[in-house]
C-alpha cells in the first residue's frame, strides 16, 4: 500500500547502498539512485534513466519520493518572491526569495508554525504543527534557486533559516539539511553563506558550537533587557539572557565566528535611552554586529515601528562604541513576505 512506503530521502547514502546490497545489486547502484535523488533533483524513479527498468520498479514498490510542491508564488514590487510550498502530507509553509544588485537569499522555513511565541510574529499565532524533514528543507532552496535562475539569472548566492520555525528546535533535520545544501552531492553551497537564525536556546547554540559547524549564527535579540525581552518573547522568561551570553560566548570560543543581533525597534517597548546602553552593553561580550531591522506590522496594534530618530540614536549609540550595525529595510511588504510576517496568507499567483 502507498502510505506503507518509506520515504527514499529519509535514508543515508550508507543506508541506501546496503539495501542494494541486501536485494543482491551492487552498492554502486545506492550511489546511482542517491545521486538521482539529491545533485539531479528526480522527482520520480521514472526519471533515473541510467537504472534498469526492474530496478526502478522495486524502487517504486518499496519507496516514495515525498517531493514539495510549490503551489503558491507571488512576486513584490521589489522583486522579492515568496512561495507557498505544499508538502506531502497537505501542509503549507512558505518561503521567500529577496534579491538584491549584489545576491539573491532564500530565507526557509524549519517546522509548520512555530514550537515560540514571539508576540510580533505571525508564524507564532500558528502553533507548531511539526517539524520539517531534511528533504522537505532542501527542496526549499532547490525550488528558490531554480527561481533566482530563471528570474534573476545567477543562482543562489545565500540562504538564511529565518522563515517559519525555530531551527533550534528542529536541530537534526536542519543540520541534515544543511549537510545536503553544502556537499558536492547536493548543491555544493558554501557554509558561510549560511545563516541559522535563532532566538536563542542556550543548550542547542552550544551543541553547535561542539559540534564546530561551520555556517553563521544569527540572534533575534530585540531586547537586551530580561523582563522587556519577558514581555515579547515569553520563553525568555526559560532562557534569560545571562544563560544566552554564556551560551554565546562559548560559541565565539569555539568558533571564533562572530554573531550576528537582529533587532527591531518599537515604540514604546524598547525605545528608550535605558534600552539602547543595555544592547551596547551586551555587544561588549561577543564580537557581533547588529542589523536593525524595519518592523512590518501583522495586524497587531500592540507593535509599532519607532521613528526614525530612535534607530538614529540606537546606531549613534552602537557606532560610538565600536560596534558595526547596518539598517535593514523591509523586503516584500506587500506579499506578508518581510521578516516576522510569514503565515501561510499567500493568495493569487502574481508573476
Ligand atoms: S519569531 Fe521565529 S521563533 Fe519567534 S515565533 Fe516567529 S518563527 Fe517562531
Amino acid at each position: 500500500m502507498k502510505d506503507k512506503k518509506k520515504d527514499i530521502r529519509a535514508l543515508t547514502k550508507e543506508q541506501l547502498q546496503q539495501f542494494f546490497v541486501s536485494q543482491g545489486d551492487k552498492s554502486f547502484r545506492g550511489t546511482q539512485v542517491y545521486e538521482w535523488l539529491w545533485g539531479k533533483g528526480a522527482h520520480s524513479f521514472e526519471d533515473m534513466t541510467n537504472i534498469s527498468k526492474d530496478t526502478r520498479q522495486m524502487l517504486n514498490e518499496n519507496f516514495v519520493i515525498n517531493h514539495i510542491r510549490v503551489d503558491q508564488m507571488q512576486r513584490s514590487s521589489d522583486g522579492t518572491i515568496k512561495n507557498a510550498v505544499k508538502l506531502h502530507d497537505d501542509l503549507t509553509v512558505e518561503s521567500v526569495l529577496i534579491p538584491t544588485p549584489s545576491r539573491t537569499t532564500a530565507c526557509v522555513s524549519s517546522q509548520v508554525g512555530c514550537s515560540l511565541d514571539c508576540k510580533f510574529c505571525a508564524t507564532a499565532k500558528l502553533k507548531r504543527m511539526r517539524n520539517l524533514n531534511p528533504d522537505e528543507i532542501y527542496d526549499q532552496v532547490v525550488a528558490i534557486d531554480n527561481e533566482s535562475r530563471l528570474y534573476f539569472d545567477k543562482p543562489l548566492s545565500n540562504i538564511v533559516f529565518m522563515g517559519m520555525g525555530e531551527p533550534l528546535m528542529n536541530y537534526n533535520n536542519v543540520l541534515k539539511a544543511i549537510e545536503m545544501i553544502t556537499s558536492p552531492e547536493g548543491l555544493g553551497m558554501s557554509p558561510k553563506r549560511i545563516t541559522v537564525s535563532t532566538s536563542g536556546v542556550p543548550k542547542m547554540i552550544k551543541r553547535m558550537a561542539d559540534e564546530e559547524v561551520k555556517f553563521k549564527l544569527a540572534v533575534s535579540l530585540h531586547s537586551a533587557i530580561d523582563e522587556v525581552r519577558t514581555s515579547i518573547m515569553p520563553f525568555n522568561a526559560t532562557f534569560p539572557l545571562n544563560d544566552l551570553r554564556e551560551a554565546l560566548e562559548y560559541w565565539y570560543a569555539k568558533t571564533k565566528s562572530r554573531i550576528t543581533y537582529e533587532y527591531v525597534v518599537w515604540k514604546d517597548i524598547n525605545d528608550s535611552r535605558r534600552d539602547v546602553e543595555a544592547l551596547v552593553r551586551f555587544c561588549k561580550y561577543v564580537p557581533c554586529k547588529v542589523n536593525l531591522i524595519e518592523y512590518n506590522p501583522i495586524g497587531d496594534d500592540h507593535f509599532k515601528q519607532a521613528p526614525e530618530s530612535t534607530t538614529n540614536l540606537y546606531v549613534r549609540e552602537l557606532e560610538r562604541n565600536g560596534i558595526t550595525c547596518t539598517v535593514r529595510r523591509s523586503r516584500g511588504k506587500d506579499i506578508d513576505a518581510a521578516c516576522g510576517q510569514l503565515a501561510n496568507k499567500s493568495k493569487e499567483v502574481a508573476v
